[in-house]
């Protein structure tokens, strides 16, 4: 398998992923099922975000931090919150403003 990610571009992909899963741990520490659910949609916005060449080195690093990519969000109806299913008046996520 050809290397296309340098060490930079892993050090660069490690540093996103922390990020992006502190940042889905904000705001949601009482909810295991939230915070699944954010960091999922966090790591399909990293793997979608790679260059091509790069993309199936990023969704292996990904993968083993536990990226599940054929995770389902939950479908949200009309008025409830698409991350928690909460109604929207009442969701904790933060993303209601
Ligand atoms: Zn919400």
């Amino acid at each position: 398998m050809s290397q296309t990610l340098s060490p930079f571009d892993l050090l660069a992909l490690q540093n996103r992923i922390e990020n992006a899963e502190s940042e889905a741990a904000s705001g949601c520490g009482l909810s295991d099922v939230l915070y699944e659910a954010r960091v999922q949609a966090a790591y399909a916005g990293i793997l979608a975000a790679a260059p091509a060449a790069q993309r199936a080195e990023t969704e292996a690093v990904l993968l083993s931090r536990g990226f599940h990519p054929e995770f389902e969000p939950y479908e949200a109806g009309p008025g409830e919150c698409s991350l928690t299913g909460i109604e929207d008046d009442c969701c904790p996520c933060g993303q209601h403003p």
